[in-house]
């Protein structure tokens, strides 16, 4: 519903600019304590000023946001819609200040409010809708789209409850849930934008006026999709992108005032309630997979969504189907979206009656996949009666895909018989089940990997005969990146103000290629000093967040040695634990003399564990019982302590990540798909201790070798050590052994707590190569503490490092998939 011609002038003269001004931004603000929230001058405290600035920022951003999509819509361009069930985008307010250049003049304005911007930052509550490597990805890869200026959207779930909150009680991990949107100044929900989303009933076979038949998929439920938008403004451009998250609710009509009227008022609320479960509460598991019926649910509901409303937008072009893949590309995180697929099949077939092949071909142009892990554990399997029950409609598709795609196969290769039981969709097993990680494959025109390595090994193990079937230009590599405004700009400010005073400016935030100049200041002994001061400042601000919520003081002087990540045997925190272990015992060993010529070390640790991933709930049971030993130990004194920081997520990562000296990327080779938080320590002037695995290959080729850390057994051999394990061959490292003799002496508590875990090593295969690694390992250290006593040389390797790590900004990952995967163009605003 447009304004009429005559009345758009006087609508023109009252659109809202935007402040821009110091003057300006405290109007907004000021009105929005006082209006918005109710508040007055006598209690405004640091989260009603939080509340004021973010409300003030968020109406600037709506406005870009409404100019951008209204350039997008009239451009008449392809669109790149990113499908991820995780966005863990952390922190808004200090994002949207640097992105949009106001920062300092929010900064003078809190101050004359009184009020210091820091304080009120912190204010905010991560928006920690995602569990690890794979969300944050999806978030980076906004920032790039919109400091790109690609017309793109992201579609994922409002989940009410974000990953949950960690505390740490009497050493083990306590789940709390973490409700999110009390206050959220980020989102508008958009009540006229909902959709019906239908699940169970039946399908019904009918003849239409042609003669042709349909089907017809009836009854069931229907539940609303609610959507709401956040505005996701670029880097130094006004192009401000949407990200839509679907929330679920009870349908209007469905709503049974039958049962209401008869006096069942309780029944009907509680249908209300069960339909709003289905976004209730994102799922707690990284690197895992469970085939719970709510999770499909999670997944139908928003594809659906997603795809209703991008379909919708396309009809309003009024252009023929066949024009679909040239307007838009989607592209699948993973293959939690995998029903999407299936979703816009149905939708051309049986809404829109267009003939399966032509679908079909629709299909395949408009999707890219995005494979995260070769795990088999992780890899998404549905059971075919789960599916038959709640989609089946869905589940005939994919039948009928399955069947003209084996077709196909065994008319090509006649002669591999087993070829056809391989690539199934559909594994035959009890109950059969359908292969998501297939599906995706066929259903798209690419599948990238997110690494090197590991985009070589999805081509050579679990899509090896789809190589064969499709070719292997189908399959390529897209290798990770991370946005560098958030994760050195904002994290990292002082870093990035030396940088931007040496390379004349910050054109390197958005060509992150131009840090190679600093290779020039290496002589530089200003430049350097002052690079030395930043990291202490940060390690000292470390220090300090250990202090307050550990309780333990630890010298920002000594070699910070830091692993936060997600808990997970394939990430191995147990070999870092046990080789800390073996450091302890060493110390112990020593004589005053040899003492002195150790450098001091904080082991520090962070990640969350699945709930009910108990070897993880352990691993983190026995850092905290190392620590409570080692940390109290006054003959150790500051030689070594070791800290469990609690919650670890994105804001956090923020103040951990510039403060390494090392950081440790050490999975079993061939595990780690990419890994992104390599990336982030490196940028942020840490070196890495890391085996040949995902990104870290590539960190090794940008950076040279001398700058990086590498041990361990290669990929290549994994297979061979684990076969050679299970027939017998196994040698626990002596070294290691002394470490499981103090474990089992009682020396870190009782043993019985960590029993499984170092039977899982000592007596049931040693899967991920602790073993194998460890003296590898500690003499890998024993390198990391030699060249730690040598600052000078350490430091020039930290410069160099820095310099070299351009190709992993995120801006290049989205060029590579915009050029070789989608086939979109940038849009830039006309400024
Ligand atoms: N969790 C959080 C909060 C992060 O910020 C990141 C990446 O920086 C990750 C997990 C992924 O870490 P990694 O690549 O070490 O698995």
């Amino acid at each position: 519903a447009s304004i009429p011609e005559g009345q758009r002038e006087a609508w023109k003269k009252h659109s809202v600019q935007g402040f821009t001004t110091k003057e300006q931004f405290e109007d907004e603000t000021v009105r929005h304590i006082e209006t918005t929230l109710a508040r007055s001058l006598f209690n405004c405290d640091e989260l009603a000023a939080y509340s004021g600035a973010a409300l003030a920022f968020r109406d600037r951003l709506i406005i870009e946001w409404n100019r951008t999509q209204q350039r997008q819509t009239f451009a008449d361009q392809k669109r790149v819609y990113y499908l991820s069930l995780e966005f863990l985008m952390g922190r808004a307010l200090d994002n949207a200040m640097l992105n949009v250049g106001l920062k300092d003049v929010a900064r003078a304005g809190l101050k004359d409010l009184g009020f210091r911007i820091e304080d009120v930052i912190s204010q905010e509550h991560d928006a920690a809708l995602g569990n690890g490597g794979l969300g944050r990805l999806a978030a980076c890869f906004l920032d790039s789209l919109a400091t790109l200026n690609y017309p793109a959207w992201g579609y994922g779930l409002r989940y009410r409850y974000g990953i949950f909150k960690q505390e740490i009680v009497d050493g083990y991990q306590v789940e709390i849930p973490d409700y999110w949107l009390d206050f959220n100044p980020w989102e508008f929900p958009r009540h006229d934008i909902t959709v019906d989303i239908q699940f169970y009933g039946s399908v019904r076979r009918e003849k239409d006026e042609h003669g042709k038949t349909v089907m017809i998929w009836e009854g069931g439920e229907i539940v609303d999709a609610v959507a709401y938008d956040v505005p996701i403004p670029g880097y130094g451009t006004s192009t401000t992108n949407n990200l839509r998250l679907w929330s679920s609710k009870a349908s209007k009509g469905e709503f049974d005032f039958q049962k209401f009227n008869s006096g069942e008022y309780e029944g009907s609320v509680g249908d209300q309630q069960r339909a709003e479960t289905i976004s209730a509460v994102l799922y707690p598991n990284d690197n895992l997979e469970r085939g719970k019926e709510l999770r499909l649910k999670q997944q139908y509901f928003w594809c659906a969504a997603s795809l209703f409303d991008i379909v919708r937008r396309f009809t309003k072009t009024k252009k023929p189907w066949s024009k679909f893949p040239d307007m838009v590309a989607i592209q699948l995180n993973d293959t939690h979206p995998a029903l999407a697929i299936v979703e816009l099949q149905r939708i051309l077939v049986d809404i829109e009656g267009l003939d399966w092949a032509e679908a079909w071909r629709i299909v395949q142009g408009t999707f890219g996949y995005t494979n995260h892990t070769v795990m088999p554990e992780a890899l998404e399997k549905w059971s075919v009666p789960l599916m038959q029950n709640l989609l089946p409609r869905h589940l005939q598709i994919i039948y009928e895909v399955n069947a003209q795609f084996l077709q196909y196969v065994e008319k090509t290769f006649p002669k591999d018989r087993d070829m056809l039981r391989r690539v199934s969709i559909i594994e035959e097993s009890q109950p059969k089940m359908v292969r998501m990680a297939f599906l995706a494959t066929i259903g798209s025109h690419k599948v990238n990997g997110v690494a090197e390595l590991h985009s070589d090994l999805i081509r050579t193990t679990i899509f090896k005969d789809f190589v064969t079937i499709y070719g292997p230009d189908k399959f390529t590599n897209v290798t990770n990146g991370i946005t560098p405004r958030r994760w050195l700009h904002q994290a990292n400010p002082r870093l990035s103000e030396l940088i931007a005073s040496k390379l004349g400016g910050y054109n390197f935030l958005t060509d992150l290629t131009k840090l190679n100049k600093l290779e020039n200041f290496l002589d530089d002994a200003n430049f350097k000093k002052e690079w030395q001061e930043i990291k202490h400042a940060n390690k000292v601000r470390l220090a300090q967040h250990i202090k307050d919520t550990t309780g333990v003081s630890v010298n920002p002087k000594a070699l910070f040695d830091i692993q936060v990540k997600r808990i997970h045997e394939y990430k191995r925190q147990q070999l870092n634990i046990l080789g800390v272990i073996h450091r302890y015992l060493t110390i112990k060993s020593m004589s005053p003399e040899e003492r002195k010529k150790l450098a001091p070390r904080v082991s520090i640790f962070g990640g969350k564990a699945a709930p009910g991933y108990w070897m993880a709930k352990t691993v983190i049971h026995l850092v905290c019982s190392v620590g409570e030993v080692v940390n109290n130990d006054k003959d150790v004194g500051d030689l070594l302590k070791v800290i469990y920081i609690e919650d670890y997520n994105v804001s956090k990562a923020e103040i951990i990540t510039p403060a390494s000296d090392i950081s440790e990327h050490i999975s079993t080779a061939g595990t780690e798909a990419s890994g992104t938080s390599n990336m982030k320590f490196v940028l942020n002037g840490g070196l890495i201790i890391g085996t040949c695995d995902g990104a870290n290959i590539e960190i090794t080729r940008e950076i040279g070798e001398s700058n990086i850390f590498l041990f361990g057994n290669l990929a290549e051999d994994v297979e061979d050590l684990r076969h050679a394990h299970n027939y017998g061959d196994f040698q626990l490292d002596p070294d290691l052994n002394k470490v499981f003799e103090a474990i089992k002496g009682g020396r870190f508590g009782d043993a019985g707590r960590f029993s499984a875990l170092c039977n899982s090593i000592t007596e049931h295969g040693d899967y991920y190569l602790v073993s194998d690694d460890f003296n590898s390992y500690i003499k890998t250290h024993e390198l990391v503490d030699e060249a730690f006593k040598d600052q000078e040389a350490w430091l020039e390797k930290c410069i160099t490092s820095v310099a070299r790590m351009g190709f992993f900004s995120s801006d290049r990952c989205i060029q590579e998939y915009a050029e070789m995967i989608w086939n979109v163009e940038p849009l830039p605003p006309k400024e």
